[in-house]
């Protein structure tokens, strides 16, 4: 009774037959609909990749519509696959990237404040954010080249991983001692 078991591993999603596939697959209802934005930072990421919208499968594209409250923050993040350009639809938003490691061993801030109509390139992999600076809520969409763009919100990442990051480490790498690290793993593990 020799059973032999062969897994297949995909990089990406499946794709489906194609004498099966419908208009559905290519459609998404309701991203007029806000989202809710009461919660943590004041933000909120409604996504259209290829997991909510099937037939992006492949197509190297994909969209958010991102609200924010009075003062909300979309925090420092980066999509390991994929450039976005944000336009602002309603309110108005400071937003910025940052350059990866330059020659000088430094990095630098590109930052802007948009206002309705206004529009934004977030290069492939750089960290970026956007901060509502209004008084309103205020409301963009975004498109990311890729079906799945992913991202790294980086405050969690590096204080929120589970198991925690080796305290000396990050003491190290951020040059701070002291309960400073361990307080903020704290408050990220409690808050996520
Ligand atoms: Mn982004």
């Amino acid at each position: 009774n020799n059973i032999h078991l062969f897994a297949v591993f995909v990089n990406g999603m499946f794709c489906k037959n194609p004498m099966q596939v419908t208009p559905e697959d290519f459609f998404l209802p309701r991203l007029n609909v806000p989202g809710n934005t009461d919660k943590g930072l004041g933000f909120n990421v409604t996504q259209v990749t290829a997991t909510q919208l099937p037939g992006l499968n492949t197509l190297g594209i994909s969209l958010v519509r991102i609200d924010y409250a009075p003062y909300g923050l979309n925090p420092p993040h980066t999509h390991p696959r994929a450039t976005e350009v944000l336009t602002v639809l309603e309110g108005t938003l400071y937003v910025g990237f940052v350059t990866s490691n330059q020659a000088n061993g430094g990095n630098k801030l590109f930052a802007k404040v948009l206002n309705k109509g206004d529009v934004f390139v977030f290069p492939q992999g750089l960290i970026h954010f956007q901060f509502n600076v209004g008084k309103t809520p205020a409301l963009a969409f975004a498109g990311l080249s890729s079906q799945n763009p992913g991202v790294v919100i980086i405050a969690n990442a590096v204080f929120g991983a589970e198991p925690p990051i080796y305290v000396d480490v990050l003491s190290k790498a951020f040059q701070w001692y002291g309960n400073v690290v361990k307080n903020l793993q704290v408050g990220f593990v409690m808050s996520s």
